[in-house]
């Protein structure tokens, strides 16, 4: 059973509190752990350890920053199997996806170590002989990161190497299902020999308050934040009061588009994949598939036999694939998307119950569904469902599926599959999405630039353009008098 207290300036402390609270396994609701439950008072304590440690972390070299993130990344390698085993205990994801996370986690740590060294300014020609311009990228100072459960140790690192690479300090507030591998985290990067304050966890059940906290201070110039398009547009209206800047990745509504020159086999893997991925709690997980017509039949036939042959259960036990949904307002959901497409005409080829896998699996689980002949009226096609659930709709022509896949305010990610060239290019370039999956399933990786348009969020995480958001531009103006 683990037990974490906040880690604050290089310690690890009760909460002001003196409370903690426990962390549940989704798959059957037994206790994992506990973690402290901090409150706007640690806040403040984990904002003054930051602040203290910003002025010698921006300092150090490059190198030297770059050092430690290669050493945060090895420990987390060695430590490798036991972050997947707290993230399937705490979060529900099969044991195999939780590795494939800490692997994708890790490579933030790897790939920043490297972009660390690779802060370049620039010079600007003057207008005058006697004046010289240079422009330096500067880190933007202490900044705050809040994160959701569905990937609980990947959405911190996609945050914290940037952030320290360029010079930040930072302080955390994981999601209050799963604090306990962001402690994990937390005790590696301090193995790691991170210097006290410029990593600062603040784990808790009151998530306005510490927002609220993180917010209303002006020391805190950042605010980096992954979940719900609904909590990203309030906590953007808060941070109009401090002017912070703001990097929000919310919520998708990804269409997948398959044509009828795709090879189906292959897009039927690779649909089965993006959409059933973490039991379909993803914000680029498949939401909605728009296929030819002339191939509906057979591809919704195969879509079928492949989501039949999903196994459903804890995922810790041998050969699940698809674990539990995180709590009973996710599986009711679920619930509500389907009825509301069954009772207006979606026939379901597979699933549509939740189920209990054994006796002791007593979480919310819920079969593989896909449904046929969705329509635009249905909230399957309207709202992010979060769960395994595929929407099946048909289309006639290029034109008539682009404007359903752009018919949302969402804008994250968007898939199609095609073997013709031509189509690839004009499909994907029209596509009002941050990323599009040309016969390409799994796009996310650390050397990309992830993020979303219209109300998917602001801002870029990962690849070269990742660290930008941790900088400020400054320039100055040299006159050679
Ligand atoms: P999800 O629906 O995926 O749980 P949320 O947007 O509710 O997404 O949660 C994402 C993160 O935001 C979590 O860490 C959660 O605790 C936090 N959070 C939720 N509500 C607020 C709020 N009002 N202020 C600050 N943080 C919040």
């Amino acid at each position: 059973m683990k037990r974490y207290g906040l880690f604050i300036g290089g310690e690890w402390l009760e909460a002001s509190s003196g409370t903690t609270f426990d962390v549940l396994n989704p798959a059957d609701r037994t206790v994992v752990g506990q973690a402290a439950a901090g409150n706007a008072a640690d806040v403040n304590k984990a904002v003054d350890a930051a602040a203290r440690a910003f002025p010698d972390w921006s300092k150090r070299t490059a190198r030297e920053r770059s050092g430690l993130l290669t050493k945060i990344y090895d420990g987390m390698m060695k430590r490798k199997e036991e972050i997947a085993r707290l993230m399937t205990l705490e979060q529900g994801k099969p044991l195999g996806e939780a590795r494939g996370e800490v692997q994708y986690a890790a490579d933030f740590f790897q790939w920043y170590g490297e972009e660390a060294k690779r802060i370049y300014g620039e010079t600007i020609p003057a207008n005058s002989p006697d004046k010289r311009i240079w422009v330096l990228r500067q880190p933007v100072g202490v900044t705050a990161a809040i994160t959701p459960w569905n990937f609980p140790a990947a959405m911190i690192t996609r945050k914290v190497a940037p952030a320290l690479a360029a010079g930040c300090t930072m302080v955390a507030k994981p999601a209050e299902q799963t604090p306990l591998t962001a402690a994990l985290l937390a005790e590696i990067m301090q193995e790691a020999g991170l210097p006290p304050g410029v990593f600062n966890l603040v784990t808790g059940t009151q998530a306005e308050e510490i927002g609220d906290a993180l917010l209303a201070d002006s020391r805190v110039r950042k605010l980096t934040f992954t979940g719900s398009t609904e909590v990203g547009k309030t906590l953007m209206r808060k941070a109009a009061d401090t002017v912070k800047r703001l990097s929000l990745e919310l919520g998708g509504q990804a269409p997948y588009l398959v044509f009828a020159d795709a090879d189906l086999e292959q897009a039927a893997i690779e649909v089965t994949a993006s959409k059933f991925r973490n039991a379909g709690q993803t914000c680029v997980c498949t939401n909605r598939v728009y296929v030819h017509h002339s191939i509906k039949e057979e591809f919704a036939a195969t879509l079928a036999r492949y989501a039949q042959e999903l196994k459903v259960g804890n995922g810790l036990h041998e050969g699940v694939q698809i674990g539990p949904l995180i709590d009973e307002q996710a599986l009711d959901k679920v619930e509500s998307h389907v009825r509301d497409a069954v009772d207006q005409g979606a026939r379901v080829l597979t699933g549509g119950r939740k189920l209990r896998p054994s006796e002791n699996e007593t979480g919310c689980f819920y079969e593989p569904t896909v449904l046929l002949d969705t329509t635009e009226k249905m909230r399957v096609e309207q709202e992010e469902t979060f769960g395994p659930v595929l929407p099946i709709h048909a289309f006639e022509t290029e034109e008539e599926a682009l404007a359903l896949a752009n018919n949302t305010p969402y804008g994250l990610a968007a898939y199609l599959y095609t073997r013709d060239l031509s189509r690839a290019v004009r499909v994907s370039e029209r596509l009002e999405y941050g990323i599009v999956g040309v016969n390409d399933g799994m796009p996310s990786t650390a050397q990309a630039p992830f993020g979303g348009m219209k109300q998917s969020g602001l801002g870029r995480e990962g690849g070269r353009q990742g660290i930008d958001e941790y900088l400020e531009v400054k320039y100055v103006s040299v006159g050679l008098k």
